[in-house]
């Protein structure tokens, strides 16, 4: 991707994020800035945005107390921020609601978007059919392997698959795909990114549809717990599941937040997702960030048993909540995951997705050592229905 210095200073955080995008791509991300702007100012926009999220998506989602994790751990106090609970299993479905509804403000006709799990595809398309656009997802042809039910759910909810056969054909393949064809097709199409990643304005506009996590959570533990929470622990792929839980927490210094990435086979390893804990700053999907590169800047493979977190970059902002040392994140090993999928389900009778996994991995590492007045939230971003396979595979290899 041409890597022009358009808008230098333009959606900065720190000195991360920014639009290192082509030129012909600035009238698309412009008109979708403004769009955004004029409807986040808009009350009737939030009530459209409510009235899916609570009769849809079935927000808000439920704050549970863990209690056999809890007791099991014998150290901190854990709750359970359910956005497994979510139609379509995931968190991914705030985002692509609230984007969709923008696209109809803005007359678009048609969504586009870029999937490696196929967890955002099926968001996508899932507020394709109830808005009624078409829609076009951009999935690698090794993913698309890998994910095959993913793949079905999309075409069975009317949406088209585009297979990307560039790079090594996975999500950061599908979307400079996704970008390219976007520049092309902007008059009537709107581009829905996943996480909270890519070029200025994404990484805020989906901070934004996604912060309803936290903003839930803040009030939830109020009333439950008449205080704040000590810690707040969320996986990190792109960043957007957690970005969301912790943007209403920022600014409350006395609660402390963890953001955990994926150590795939080891932080030692070239085999992990650690774009923070194991990458180095540089320019990826038209932004500055974090991310996993070799010695002369190529864009290294990702890997992670949970596909979701199998990205080689990271949202710009968490770079700098990193940088800033308001965020610590740390990583958890494919091992350690599985151990912590296997514990909920048994113990808590939640099959957790394998993303949402490390965070409780990372829960389970620390809760012991914490005092009983401690309280720990974990986000769990969604469910392991589609993970069976995985989990499955990886405990007969064992
Ligand atoms: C996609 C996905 C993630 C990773 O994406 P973020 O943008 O980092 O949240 C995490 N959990 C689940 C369940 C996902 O589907």
């Amino acid at each position: 991707m041409n890597t022009d210095m358009t808008n230098k200073f333009k959606g900065r955080f720190g000195s991360f994020g920014g639009q290192y995008i082509a030129e012909t791509l600035m009238p698309a991300m412009s008109e979708v800035e403004n769009a955004f702007n004029i409807a986040w100012n808009e009350k009737s926009f939030h009530e459209e945005l409510s009235f899916y999220l609570k009769e849809f998506v079935g927000r808000p989602s439920p704050l549970f107390y863990a209690e056999r994790l809890t007791e099991r751990l014998a150290g901190a106090k854990i709750y359970l921020k359910r956005e497994d609970l979510n139609h379509t299993g995931a968190h991914k479905i705030n985002n692509t609601m609230g984007q969709a509804l923008l696209a109809r403000r803005m007359n678009k006709t048609r969504l586009i978007a870029e999937t490696g799990a196929g967890q955002h595809g099926v968001a996508t398309a899932t507020a394709a059919a109830i808005f009624g656009f078409t829609c076009d997802v951009f999935m690698g042809e090794e993913d698309m392997k890998r994910q095959e039910e993913n793949v079905k759910r999309m075409y069975m909810l009317g949406a088209k698959i585009i297979p990307v056969h560039s790079g090594t054909k996975t999500l950061k393949d599908a979307m400079n795909e996704a970008m390219r064809e976007w520049i092309a097709t902007s008059q009537d199409t709107f581009y829905v990114i996943g996480s909270a990643a890519g070029p200025h304005p994404y990484p805020m506009i989906v901070r934004e549809f996604q912060k309803i996590i936290g903003e839930e959570t803040k009030q939830q533990i109020m009333e439950k717990e008449n205080r704040l929470p000590d810690s707040v622990i969320a996986c990190v792929g792109g960043g957007s599941n957690a970005i969301g839980i912790f943007t209403p927490f920022i600014q409350l210094k006395s609660v402390k937040l963890i953001g955990v990435e994926a150590a795939g086979l080891g932080i030692n390893t070239d085999q992990h997702a650690a774009s923070i804990t194991g990458g180095k700053v540089g320019i990826l999907h038209g932004s500055k960030t974090y991310l996993l590169q070799t010695e002369d800047g190529q864009i290294c493979n990702a890997h992670s048993i949970s596909a979701g977190l199998d990205y080689p970059g990271v949202g710009p902002e968490h770079s700098w909540l990193h940088d800033e040392n308001r965020v610590q994140y740390v990583s958890i090993t494919d091992e350690e995951a599985v151990n912590a999928f296997m514990e909920l389900t048994r113990f808590q009778g939640i099959i957790p997705a394998l993303e949402s996994s490390h965070a409780i991995a990372h829960t389970m590492k620390i809760a012991p050592s914490l005092p009983n007045d401690h309280i720990i939230i974990v986000n769990v971003s969604g469910r392991g229905d589609k993970d069976m396979q995985s989990v499955n595979q990886y405990l007969g290899k064992k």
